[in-house]
């Protein structure tokens, strides 16, 4: 087998991956209509939708990446010509616009400055205004480390007869998720962030209220792979062939399901928001300045503006020396804040005081 370095991965994805799902994802192979994996499949799915806090029958882990759970919510809901309304604060909103303009939909974008939060007022103007078929928008917005305000939102696309999407790839896991509570209609998410499994599935859910506007479509989904209709068949009560499910992922979430449960989601939050505040404390003491107000702050993911002594010794240098020297990631800035940020992912397994006492250990090293 291929000799991989041990890392410590306090990046923005993936996140390191707890020993039980690694050997879960070493079982045997079985067929992927197998009554003992149907089994794992109903079960990852009633575990997904409690997680998700819905009763949506139509929840199910996509066999792709969390880039494709966005696809799915916005190709299936949209046709050419559709109105939709994205709130933009940073990179993952910039890739709805992308993926809802290629789906033909005629794009309004709210903006906000990266590292600040979506202003529910202009998000509510402009869905008076737009009269979109979907408003969408993230609720953990990775590039920027800020948590979006989801109900207030929500609530005004609903008002104005709009469906909800919400990317909720480095939330689900880390900090509640309730889409029925904050009538969202369809959301997504991503395994290899506060789950702690590989990258490769995109837990999605479809509420209702999504279904009916899908079979509502006056033509088909242009995506065959990602046509929710025909999901529906082996996600559904048929278990009908669509695709292959990527079993051994499967399995692996399955664990990485179970572990959610048995520290239950509560003690799960608090944990991340206590490693993130022992981050701030540690690296603050070394001159890191968070770059989002307390009260918009997203726990798994922290954005650190740089101390001079980062800044002199060339941050990219410094991240580069933390990994091969200690086996620590850490995340740059990404577009407009690349070179003044990191981006500091304490997520899933590896929310514990434990990870930021070796980075800051090995930040010493470093500067030293
Ligand atoms: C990582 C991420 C994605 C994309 O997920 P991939 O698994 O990389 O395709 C989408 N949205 C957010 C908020 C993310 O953090």
């Amino acid at each position: 087998m291929t000799d991989l370095p041990a890392r410590l991965l306090l990046g923005p994805g993936p996140s390191n991956v707890a020993p039980r799902v690694l050997q879960a994802l070493s079982q045997p192979l079985v067929g992927h209509l197998d009554p003992a994996f149907l089994a794992v499949m109903d079960e990852v799915q009633g575990r997904l939708r409690r997680l998700f806090g819905t009763a949506n029958a139509l929840t199910l882990p996509l066999s792709a990446t969390g880039s494709a759970g966005m696809e799915a919510c916005l190709v299936n809901l949209l046709e050419p010509d559709d109105a939709i309304v994205v709130g933009v604060a940073g990179v993952f909103g910039e890739r709805m616009c992308e993926v809802a303009s290629r789906a033909g939909a005629r794009v309004t974008r709210v903006e906000t400055e990266w590292g600040t939060a979506l202003d529910p007022t202009a998000m509510a103007d402009a869905v008076r205004r737009a009269a979109p078929r979907v408003v969408a928008f993230v609720h953990a917005e990775t590039s920027t480390g800020v948590c979006q305000p989801v109900e207030p939102i929500a609530r005004a696309a609903r008002e104005a007869g709009a469906l909800v999407v919400l990317d909720c790839v480095t939330s689900l896991g880390g900090i509640r998720v309730d889409l029925d509570a904050w009538g969202v209609d369809a959301a997504y998410s991503g395994t290899q962030k506060c789950l702690s499994c590989p990258p490769g599935l995109s837990p999605v859910s479809f509420g209702e209220r999504a279904l009916a506007r899908v079979r509502a479509r006056s033509r088909p989904v242009q995506s065959w792979y990602l046509d929710v209709s025909l999901l529906a068949g082996y996600y559904g009560a048929d278990r009908a062939y669509h695709h292959t499910a990527p079993i051994s992922m499967v399995l692996g979430l399955a664990e990485a399901l179970r572990l959610v449960e048995e520290e239950g989601m509560e003690a799960r939050e608090r944990r991340h928001r206590d490693a993130a505040a022992a981050l701030l404390e540690t690296l603050g003491a070394r001159g890191f300045e968070p770059l989002v107000p307390a009260e918009h702050r997203l726990p798994p993911l922290t954005t650190l503006r740089l101390p001079d002594a980062v800044v002199r010794h060339g941050e990219a240098d410094v991240r580069r020396a933390l990994l091969e020297r200690h086996g620590i990631e850490v995340g740059g800035g990404l577009g407009k804040l690349a070179g003044t940020i990191w981006r500091i992912g304490l997520m899933g397994e590896n929310a514990r005081r434990s990870s930021v006492e070796r980075l800051a250990a090995a930040l010493d090293d470093v500067l030293a």
